[in-house]
């Protein structure tokens, strides 16, 4: 009797207030609750099912690539702003990302919404940054990439490299002309390090020379790869003094004669991140254009230092979209009747993927709580762009298997991460010169030349 009355209790949960008040105008309830008492338990289960609508459906759980909970040591406040990006992301780009991907475009409607979100520089202090921790920056680098790797890298070279290299080595003069508006992305930036010619070999090797006249600095060479190069208001050239044979920086202005950018094309990875080949030719540029406290490759590489444990985020969010994306799929895509989540094989695929994405993230934390700490050392930022960007490619790779054919066509997601995680893997140092940064420091001997 005790549970008759109790699977009655259930089944008038099951009906909402509308279905009860219109019920109860048509029926004498006390007498429906009579007849359910007198239901055997056979019938009582038959009529829950009808009013439930057959079998009830099994919630799946979330999914959710934080695996291991990280964003519980957030504060608020960074949370909140975790999840504004990550809501934007959603809404904003990720509909529009495939479409300027095949066709090797820039999406130059979605600065000023980004600029919008006032994320940029953000660990900057002064010129309308936020001051902000590096572990926040790490964050949304990881959450845009986890959208789309090469808004990240867009973004990563205007907030990280550009105006990184200006805040590191800039004038105040210098700060306060390019700063605030690079903050507010009304000015683009670029970095100009690598050569046709000289890619991991930067630091003693540059071609591109400096010479002091006495109309200022003329600049000679090529730069090859430079992001944001084709529309920059600003871009950062590295080279190196012929007189005194130190690398030094110089912002060269849009349009300044003896400049020229022609964009890279046929790329494979980050088709949406407009790659530069920049030739100057004579291209004069006044000393109050040049870094004033970029002395040597020292001050560059203090650049790249702060820019590289970015990466190393970036990678994470390239991978927990990718992860993210397989799992939904797998759940959705039915095989032999079953989802094919359910197979053991799939299961292993997903939960390896996972493995290392929750690795990759408690690195990346430790990373930025160093950071912070002032207490980042070359070698913590190469480790982690070396593990993140390796484990990284075995994740979309996997994601790409699970997802069958679907996971090489574009609409699907995953092989752009797939496509993407190539050029982070390269860029910013690649694998083996971030592992002889690491073997230095562990070995005490080099072994680059
Ligand atoms: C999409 C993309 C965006 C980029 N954006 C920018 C940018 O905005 N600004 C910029 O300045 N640069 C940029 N780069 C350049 C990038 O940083 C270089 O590609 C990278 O540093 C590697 O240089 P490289 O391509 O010339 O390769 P190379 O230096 O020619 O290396 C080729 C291979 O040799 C290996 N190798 C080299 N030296 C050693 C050694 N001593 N021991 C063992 N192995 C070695 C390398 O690890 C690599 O496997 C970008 C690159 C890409 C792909």
């Amino acid at each position: 009797m005790f549970s008759k009355i109790r699977k009655a209790y259930q089944l008038f949960k099951s009906i909402d207030f509308e279905q009860l008040d219109k019920l109860s105008r048509k029926v004498d309830l006390p007498k429906v609750m009579d007849s359910f008492s007198k239901l055997d338990e056979k019938q009582l289960n038959g009529l829950m099912k009808m009013l439930e609508g057959g079998k009830p459906k099994r919630e799946l759980p979330p999914i959710n690539g934080d695996f291991y909970e990280l964003h519980l040591r957030l504060s608020e406040e960074d949370r909140a702003l975790q999840l504004k990006v990550r809501d934007f992301m959603e809404r904003e780009i990720r509909p529009l990302v495939n479409h300027y991907w095949l066709r090797d475009e820039f999406p130059f409607e979605i600065i000023p919404k980004l600029a919008q979100l006032n994320i940029c520089g953000l660990t900057y202090e002064g010129y309308g940054c936020a001051g902000r921790s590096s572990l926040m920056e790490g964050i949304i680098a990881m959450e845009i990439a986890r959208v789309d790797a090469s808004v990240a890298t867009f973004f990563g070279v205007q907030s990280g490299l550009a105006m990184g290299s200006i805040y590191l080595c800039g004038s105040d003069a210098q700060k306060q002309e390019w700063l605030p508006a690079m903050q507010q992305m009304k000015l683009i930036g670029a970095f100009g390090l690598t050569e046709p010619e000289v890619g991991s070999g930067a630091a003693g090797g540059l071609t591109v020379t400096a010479r002091k006249t006495e109309k200022g600095w003329v600049l000679n060479g090529q730069k090859k790869w430079i992001g944001n190069a084709t529309f920059a208001d600003v871009t950062v050239i590295w080279a190196k003094d012929v007189d005194d044979g130190e690398v030094k920086g110089f912002l060269v202005r849009k349009g300044t004669p003896g400049f020229e950018v022609e964009k890279i094309k046929g790329k494979m990875a980050l088709r949406i991140v407009q790659n530069g080949l920049i030739t100057l030719t004579d291209c004069t540029v006044d000393e109050s254009d040049r870094l004033q406290h970029a002395h040597s490759f020292k001050d560059t590489a203090k650049v790249l230092q702060l820019t590289r444990a970015g990466v190393a985020w970036m990678a994470v969010g390239c991978a927990r979209g990718a992860y993210e994306n397989a799992l939904d799929y797998t759940r959705k895509r039915k095989q032999f009747g079953k989802p094919i989540a359910s197979f053991q094989l799939i299961q292993n695929h997903l939960v390896e993927m996972l493995s290392n994405l929750t690795a990759m993230q408690t690195l990346v934390y430790r990373l930025s709580e160093l950071q912070d700490a002032d207490m980042l050392r070359d070698e913590h930022a190469s480790l982690a762009k070396v593990f993140c960007t390796l484990r990284t490619r075995d994740i979309v790779s996997q994601a790409r298997e699970v997802m069958g054919g679907n996971g090489i066509l574009l609409e699907y997601d995953v092989a752009r991460f797939l496509a993407d995680a190539e050029a982070i893997y390269s860029y910013e140092g690649t694998k083996e010169i971030n592992s002889l940064i690491v073997g230095r420091s562990i070995t005490g001997f080099s072994a680059f030349v």
